[in-house]
């Protein structure tokens, strides 16, 4: 046992840390136990059982509200530093780690993983390990997502996603690069050649700011795949508070150029994780809050201050402008960071139902309801709008469980 922060951890019978803190509900008493004992292997056979990710998740996770937040030792302001311990026992794991086959109960059974981010990874994983003949198909060259194409390299080590390539190399799982859903091939056409179909497609359509002059922005999304493509000039302004927009700013950072992030609540509102907030800050990024922006010129923004206001009706915060605040910002790129929604092109000649942030809406078991069509899932991102990567493992989890429970061998 290399890290000694495991023997303060006091294996909570009622762990809030797993409990309360996780979405995924680690295993981390047990875990901890184990990794005490030296048995680091079980300990990362548990993890990845549970989370195949776990190496991934615990590196990007927002632990200081998850199981860190959650640790009882946190009334002595000491919580266990868990995902420290997370990370080495995962990574001792994943490098190493060979899929089998655990079970029969999906034997037989095509399934086909439409995205291969967070969803179809961790999905990938599980349903191979059922028994099931897979085939993973994403618009893009390779595996991963936004964890491939999204976080910065400075941020996630791609080796964690290569990884997952090799093993599902090894296992024969079938994996197609740049098959776009919805254009290279019908939805309607892989549901009927498949016994079923997750959809794990991520939200990747940038929601718009409504203001005039936005065409002349850049969306962040679209930087992040290859930063060093684009020419931003002196200065650079990022509007949003997300991880996205931490994500670009500190990519922006890294070209040398003076970046501002501009957001329109405070920092306590701010959807980023803290600690990227805290990353950004260390880079050089700087920050303005309280400010809307009302209109993008040639090499300025228009930007009014605003207010925080809690909406008596529904009770959330909502951004109130401030009449005759307007003042003009000069850069010479402009980043939007400002949501997402998926992208709804995936059902080209289909018939969904969807809410108005184009979000399928899905029956009890979790079947996206389109009609005609009653065997394609759906999970993360693409599900539930942007979230986070253990989130969309915890949802991959229960559309797989759907999968096994409505296509699976039952006992006799
Ligand atoms: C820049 C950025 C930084 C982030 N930082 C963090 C962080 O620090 N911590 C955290 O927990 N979360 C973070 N997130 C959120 C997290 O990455 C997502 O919640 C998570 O990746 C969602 O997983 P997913 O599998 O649902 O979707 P994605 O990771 O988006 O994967 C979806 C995949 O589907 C493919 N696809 C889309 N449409 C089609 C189609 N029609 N046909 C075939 N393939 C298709 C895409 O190419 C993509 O590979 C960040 C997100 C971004 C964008």
């Amino acid at each position: 046992m290399k890290n000694n922060e495991a023997r303060r951890c006091l294996l909570c019978k009622k762990p809030k840390c797993s409990l309360q803190g996780c979405p995924v509900h680690t295993p981390i008493p047990e875990c901890m136990a184990l990794y005490r004992e030296d048995k680091l292997d079980e300990a990362g056979k548990l993890l990845f059982d549970n989370n195949p990710l776990s190496a991934i998740t615990s590196r990007v996770c927002n632990w200081k509200q998850l199981c860190h937040g959650n640790c009882v030792l946190n009334v002595k302001h000491i919580p266990v530093r868990w995902y420290e311990i997370e990370q080495e026992i995962s990574d001792a794991y994943l490098f190493s780690a060979k899929l089998k086959r655990e079970s029969d109960v999906l034997a037989g059974k095509k399934i086909a993983l439409v995205g291969a981010g967070p969803v179809g990874i961790a999905a990938a994983v599980w349903l191979y390990r059922a028994g099931a003949d897979i085939s993973m198909a994403d618009a893009n060259p390779r595996m991963g997502g936004v964890l491939r194409y999204g976080i910065p390299a400075f941020r996630l080590d791609k080796k964690y996603v290569n990884a997952f390539e090799r093993m599902f190399d090894d296992a024969g799982i079938k994996f197609q690069g740049e098959m776009r859903v919805g254009r290279d091939i019908a939805l309607d056409r892989v549901a009927a050649r498949y016994d079923a179909v997750l959809l794990g497609a991520g939200a990747e359509k940038p929601a718009s700011l409504n203001i005039p002059g936005e065409g002349k922005g850049l969306q962040a999304l679209p930087f992040l795949r290859n930063p060093a493509a684009f020419d931003l000039g002196r200065k650079v302004i990022v509007i949003g508070g997300g991880n996205v927009a931490m994500d670009a700013s500190r990519a922006a950072v890294r070209q040398g150029t003076e970046t501002w992030i501009y957001y329109r609540k405070d920092y306590g509102n701010m959807p980023a994780n803290p600690n990227e907030i805290a990353e950004a800050m260390r880079d050089g990024v700087h920050f303005r809050v309280f400010q809307a922006p009302v209109e993008v010129r040639t090499n300025s923004v228009v930007f009014c201050d605003c207010q925080n206001v809690t909406d008596p009706e529904t009770g959330k915060v909502v951004t109130k402008i401030l009449e005759g605040t307007e003042h003009e910002v000069d850069c010479e790129t402009l980043l939007t960071a400002i949501s997402e929604t998926p992208d709804p092109t995936i059902f080209t000649g289909c018939e969904p139902l969807l809410d108005r942030w184009n979000i399928p809406q899905v029956t009890e078991d979790g079947q996206v309801i389109i009609k005609g069509i009653d065997n394609v899932f759906a999970a993360g991102d693409f599900l539930t709008g942007p979230k986070t990567v253990v989130e969309a493992v915890a949802s991959a989890r229960k559309a797989v469980d759907a999968i096994i429970a409505r296509y699976g061998r039952k006992a006799e």
